[in-house]
């Protein structure tokens, strides 16, 4: 197995000389140690970088970059089962997730943007005055992508496909939990095509090779997935630089569901909206928002759907929940769990670790909350983890209210019959993507991003390169 840095085609040990473990959280097992990044290795990776952009990547004209973007989705697609079954490893995600969704959809992105990297285009603006003049749309240049461990290989690929697609040259920095199959991808890079130094990949902690990214003078942006106060972190980082950045943070996503939708839909949803890849999902739909008057009915078809959802061996095609991706997280899920009680909530599901969980590891059982305060803490933190806050609303007003009442706004969903009434609420809701009558949908052409807290810039579809390239604004005297 890869392990190593990939720093201008070649693999590298950190200048270090240390590792650090990347541990199978289903068996907490150590999978492998891999060369841990330091700030002297990302300085290596940025002049790397520096080069090909002004080297053979920066000459190299769109079509051609477009046709190695395209093989980067095919040999994804050769390699998927190896693809998914070190998904499933590393981030403990069951491996129907991994092969259905983290795999195909990280493919997607590279078909998408290998077709989006001919279509960028500057313009010619009628000015007052004897002048022509137009914009050119460059890229950005050396840019630093700072992956979370939810979906490795997605949420790296979403930004590695858009920024080569705009002609830059990379540093993706994976989450030390989660770097097997970004490295993978350095090496999909390489048998796709890329000319040495285009896709360098330093795994590594974030206080490390990630701050080291963010202040590096020699990076002109940085991207991150990643909490809300990482990417405060990151911001004053980058002031001394003034550098240009691109955040996808936190969410606590509230599932609105009204009397007159299809209930069954909606609570067959509003599980997946939660549990889905155990709710390490930044949209997770950890907020379930019922109307008053459907309220117990609802809540009981919620309740027996979770029951039969037992986390077991995500190796297993028939799991549906895998354990949480670390004993930090899986603390701090317990964590939030007691807070909860201690708040006055009650428990409706859940709450511990399995006890007869079928293997080792950082197994967590489905878990519904309800008589939920609006305010309280499990109703306004994000908890990264299987646990749902259950609240009721009576009428519009309310709900508005709690809807938006949280610093974030990253996602939403409205379940109803009503569509004027979802129309409506879907324009007053602050969160950068609303689901009605469905929740968790994803498309690489599909402009995804955050309201308030949960950060700025905006990533997928061809809304990315707003970040990923800039423009230039040129005055010709004709005169
Ligand atoms: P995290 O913020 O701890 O880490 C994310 C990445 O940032 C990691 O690679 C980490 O090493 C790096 N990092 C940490 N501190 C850094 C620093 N000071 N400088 C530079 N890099 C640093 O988050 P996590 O625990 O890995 O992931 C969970 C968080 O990510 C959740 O809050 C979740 O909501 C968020 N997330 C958001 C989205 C989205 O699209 N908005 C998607 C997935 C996850």
């Amino acid at each position: 197995m890869l392990t190593k840095l990939f720093i201008n085609g070649n693999w590298e040990d950190a200048l270090s000389g240390k590792t650090f473990p990347t541990i199978n959280p289903a068996t907490t097992e150590v999978i492998a140690h891999i060369a841990e990044g330091g700030a002297e290795d990302v300085d290596r990776a940025v002049q790397a970088a520096r080069a090909a952009l002004d080297g053979p990547w920066g000459k190299m004209n769109a079509a051609e970059r477009a046709k190695i973007i395209w093989k980067m989705g095919e040999r994804i697609m050769a390699r998927a089962d190896e693809l998914a079954k070190l998904e499933t490893m590393d981030n403990g995600k069951t491996i129907t997730e991994s092969s259905r969704i983290d795999v195909p959809y990280s493919a997607d992105l590279y078909f998408y943007y290998a077709g989006a990297a001919t279509k960028l285009e500057g313009h010619t603006i009628p000015v007052n005055g004897p002048y022509f003049c137009y914009t050119l749309r460059e890229p950005l240049g050396v840019v630093g992508l700072i992956v979370p461990w939810n979906f490795p290989l997605l949420l790296a690929s979403r930004k590695v496909a858009a920024a080569l697609a705009a002609g830059n040259t990379v540093i993706l920095k994976p989450a030390a939990q989660t770097p097997l199959t970004a490295i993978a991808l350095a090496e999909i890079g390489m048998e796709a095509g890329l000319p040495p130094g285009v896709l360098n990949v330093v795994p590594g902690h974030g206080a490390t090779a990630g701050a080291a990214l963010v202040k590096h003078p020699g990076v002109d942006g940085v991207a991150l997935t990643g909490g809300t106060a990482t990417g405060q972190q990151l911001m004053r980082d980058a002031s001394n630089t003034v550098k240009k950045l691109h955040l996808e943070l936190g969410g606590k996503s509230p599932n609105i569901v009204f009397a007159d939708a299809d209930l069954e839909a909606a609570a067959k949803m509003a599980l997946m909206g939660i549990f889905y890849n155990k709710g390490e999902v930044c949209t997770a739909g950890s907020r379930l928002l019922v109307e008053k008057s459907i309220y117990d009915n609802f809540i009981e078809k919620v309740i027996e759907r979770a029951k039969k959802m037992q986390p077991g061996d995500p190796m297993d095609p028939k799991a549906r929940l895998g354990p949480l991706v670390s004993a930090a997280q899986l603390e701090n899920v317990k964590k939030y769990v007691a807070l909860g009680e201690q708040e006055g909530a009650r428990l409706l599901v859940g709450g511990r670790q399995p006890e007869a969980a079928p293997v080792k590891g950082y197994f967590f059982q489905p878990t519904i909350f309800d008589q939920v305060q609006p305010d309280s803490t499990i109703a306004q933190e994000e908890i990264f983890g299987p646990v749902l806050a259950t609240l009721t609303f009576q009428d519009g007003d309310e709900l508005l209210k709690i809807a938006n009442g949280t610093m974030y706004g990253l996602a939403a969903a409205i379940w109803t019959k009503d569509i004027k009434k979802a129309h409506r609420l879907a324009k007053e809701i602050k969160a950068g993507t609303v689901w009605i009558n469905t929740y968790n949908n994803y498309d690489a052409a599909m402009p995804y991003g955050g309201y308030k807290m949960s950060g700025f810039g905006v990533e997928s579809g061809m809304a990315a390169f707003e970040f990923y390239s800039q423009s230039k604004s040129v005055w010709v005297d004709l005169s």
